[in-house]
């Protein structure tokens, strides 16, 4: 393509941040990314990319399609990659493939591509990126009005309809209250007796609405939180620390008021869209209007209305998952993290990996407001600053730093529940003797009657399963081979479907799926065995069982529609289901009153994850499933099932005992350098060749082992505890770095240069997940 020569002339070149920082971004907003592309060594375009709703930035796209009829044997000279790409678009002759889905899906695809083209067999264009733009829609205005002589009874009720609705409305609206033809409109607005214009209509998640609700009487630990997140100075913080069932959202609602009051807006972060439902209902209830949501649930157009309404700066609430922490509010007044342990808070890809507390940390120093961090179960880092500083106290700190004044972390706590409610006893049962004395059955016989009770009593429970499905693996009970996704290195889980529907494997991973065989593939045997439980079969047993409790299921796979979470959550409270069996997603924050059973049906695939965070992380979620019983009148009771009693998380939870565990957990972390003690780097890299990544892997560590210096360790090149997903293979190289101080770090660039074209590499700062 020719281009038309651009003037080049310097007093017509401005740089990129003079014009995007005035007005496009809110104040600090420019600085803000700068630190998240320089924290986890990203281009700042990428930045950028994950800060803005997706329809404002396009990406081009180059897609390549086939040229005609293929005449058979015209391949008989190609490479495999070029053979592997054209049967892939011959298997769909109409589709067209974007070149980054051949790049997953085939080895050497771009060598495969460019053969194919030089072959004129594909031809290959760029697709032109797709913008959202504000949505423009007419609207009818009442002018005129008392001359209505020359009017029809069409046109009569028109102006009847639009009196009513205020003189002003949408013009399908109006079209769809009255029944009228558009030609009818027109008339009278020939006439002069209104006005049809294009205007912008606000694409926004509808709220329900709310009954007003008034702020509560606070408890005295409610209070002493509120007056003291109120009384913040700067960017100064606070751990709120409030046991499951203690009020926290009411200090968060209290503390909210006098920032909307002053004129600024809060932001309040929550790990899940799950359990935003309730919680936007809630401070819906209290704050009106003014209260919005972000999250990447929405369609692109709700997300870019939302953003530019933001940008306004009108006094609001915002709520809503990672990415709102780049909501772009021009005067910030507070941010609260709820639940600030969620690992959900990182972004694992694409690039940045960043971490919406870290980021909401720097953005609360940018825009020197306040910081509230909450949670029943604090992280290890977390817990760790506000423990030091607790004990240090405020002057010692000023000595401690030098020009810049950190930021203080308050210890806030909230050991009890609302009304003196008690915590629920957590009992639990060893699933070992269960089946030496001949139970069988995936329920133990004491949540088998207490499920029992529930339905004798009308109450309600839920069930926490660690996986979505049926089973986690499908076993030949005759040669013992495991059914395994062909793209990915994990065996393949059971998905029931509706009787008559082919039954499903499904891979976790990559979503790969297939029929259900009926003998296995390998030696052909009939006898194919399910192990281990997923929802669906928890579900099964349940209906077995107990043909008359009614239950919802609440899960990945059963809330994958808009609305769905709030339906079923719905259907919930108003009893029109005793049970709800689900997954992590209904650990959360969830307040339902009238729960008063808690299963917990396996604890142990929690604890057994090879990382170095997994006991952290079961405690973390076996606390908040417990919390979730006993929040109401009725007093609650959890039973945890578990083929390892002993176990330390089970011992802690059984227990509610928080600070001891973390503590011994901490001792873990120093003896062997891992977070919150120093700090993690892990170099992803992955590639659907196997040699050339592990080649990769190999030539990045000797190059990182000349930079060794006392501060950091490095761990690795090892294969990923899955070496193979979704074709791809993965191999990964840990930099242990033993010191706050800032270290001295290899040149990323030079790190990257050692990266031939067919591997990825990813620099995840801070990870979560090993
Ligand atoms: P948390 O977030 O700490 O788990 P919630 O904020 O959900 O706790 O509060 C638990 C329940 O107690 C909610 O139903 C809430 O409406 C109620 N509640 C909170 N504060 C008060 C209060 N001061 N007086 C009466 N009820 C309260
Ligand atoms: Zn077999
Ligand atoms: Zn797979």
């Amino acid at each position: 393509v020719e281009h038309p020569p651009v003037d080049l002339s310097p007093d017509k070149i401005r740089a990129v941040e003079d014009v995007v920082s005035r007005g496009f971004f809110p104040p600090a907003y420019w600085e803000l990314l700068n630190r998240v592309a320089a924290y986890y060594y990203t281009p700042l375009i990428a930045a950028i990319r994950v800060a803005l709703p997706p329809g404002l930035l396009g990406r081009s796209q180059r897609r390549i399609k086939l040229i005609g009829e293929i005449k058979p044997g015209v391949d008989a000279f190609c490479t495999p990659a070029a053979k592997e790409i054209l049967a892939l678009l011959q298997a769909q002759p109409n589709k067209d493939y974007s070149f980054i889905y051949l790049q997953r899906q085939v080895r050497n695809a771009y060598r495969g591509v460019r053969e194919l083209l030089r072959l004129s067999l594909v031809e290959s264009y760029l697709e032109p990126p797709r913008l959202t733009r504000p949505k423009l829609q007419k609207a009818v205005t009442l002018v005129g009005t008392g001359l209505e002589r020359d009017i029809t009874s069409r046109q009569q009720e028109i102006l009847d309809v639009l009196r009513r609705q205020g003189g002003d409305i949408w013009l399908s609206e109006l079209l769809r209250l009255c029944n009228a033809s558009p030609s009818t409109l027109k008339t009278l607005e020939q006439k002069g007796y209104v006005v049809i214009e294009e205007r912008e209509m606000l694409r926004q998640e509808q709220g329900v609405l709310q009954a007003a609700d008034e702020p509560k009487t606070l408890t005295a630990a409610q209070s002493r939180a509120v007056e003291t997140i109120t009384q913040l100075a700067g960017c100064d913080r606070v751990l709120l620390h409030g046991v499951t069932g203690s009020g926290k959202t009411e200090v968060y609602l209290q503390a909210i008021a006098p920032i909307l009051r002053q004129g600024k807006s809060a932001l309040v972060l929550v790990p899940e869209i799950g359990l935003t439902p309730q919680l936007t209902d809630r401070f819906r209830a209290r704050f009106g209007s003014k209260v919005c949501v972000y999250h990447s649930a929405l369609s692109d157009g709700e997300r870019y209305d939302t953003w530019r309404q933001m940008l306004l700066g009108e006094p609001q609430v915002v709520i809503g998952t990672r990415s709102a922490i780049f909501a772009p509010l021009p005067r910030l007044g507070l941010i609260i993290l709820d639940e600030e342990h969620d690992s959900s808070f990182k972004q694992d890809s694409p690039i940045p990996t960043y971490h919406a507390r870290t980021v909401a940390q720097w953005r609360a120093e940018l825009e020197n407001c306040p910081l509230v961090l909450g949670s029943a179960t604090p992280s290890l880092e977390s817990w760790v600053i506000s423990r030091e500083q607790g004990s240090r106290g405020a002057e010692e700190q000023q000595q401690t730093t030098t020009n810049y004044q950190l930021p203080t972390t308050h210890y806030l706590s909230l050991p009890e529940r609302i009304q003196s409610r008690p915590l629920p006893p957590v009992e639990v049962v060893d699933m070992r003797q269960e089946i030496q004395e001949g139970n069988r059955s995936i329920f133990s016989r004491a949540l088998l009657e207490a499920l029992q009770q529930l339905q004798a009593r009308g109450q309600q429970g839920i069930l926490f399963i660690h996986r979505r499905g049926h089973s986690t693996f499908v076993s030949c009970r005759s040669c013992g081979n495991v059914l395994e996704c062909p793209a990915c290195d994990v065996s393949l889980s059971y998905h029931h479907t509706e009787e008559g529907a082919p039954q499903l494997l499904r891979c976790h991973y990559c979503n790969y799926s297939q029929s259900h065989p009926r003998n296995c593939p390998e030696c052909g045997s009939p006898y194919l065995k399910f192990f281990g439980s997923g929802t669906q079969r928890v579900a099964q047993e349940i209906t077995r069982l107990f043909p008359q409790l009614r239950f919802i299921r609440f899960d990945s796979d059963t809330t994958r529609t808009k609305g769905a979470h709030r339906t079923l959550l719905t259907q919930f409270a108003n009893r029109e289901a005793d049970l709800l069996i689900g997954t992590q997603m209904l650990t959360k924050g969830l307040d339902l009153p009238q729960v008063t059973l808690i299963g917990v049906v396996a604890a142990d695939g929690l604890l057994h994850l090879p990382d170095y965070r997994a006991a952290e992380r079961a405690f973390q979620t076996l606390t908040q499933v417990a919390g979730r019983a006993g929040r109401g009148d009725d007093p609650g009771r959890v039973i945890l099932q578990t083929y390892t009693p002993d176990h330390p998380v089970i011992q802690a939870v059984r227990q509610h005992e928080y600070e001891g565990f973390v503590e011994a957990e901490l001792q873990q972390r120093v003896a062997l350098n891992y977070p919150p003690h120093g700090r993690l780097i892990l170099l992803r890299l992955s590639s659907v060749e196997a040699s050339a990544v592990e080649n990769t892997a190999g030539a990045i560590a000797s190059y990182l082992n000349n930079y060794i210096t006392p501060s950091w360790e490095i761990l690795g090149p090892a294969p990923a505890n899955i070496l193979r997903v979704a074709n791809r293979y993965r191999w990964q190289i840990l930099l242990k770095i033993a010191t706050d101080l800032q270290p001295v770090l290899p040149d990323w660039q030079q790190v990257r240069s050692l990266c031939p074209n067919n591997v990825s590499l990813t620099i995840d700062v801070d990870p979560l997940n090993l």
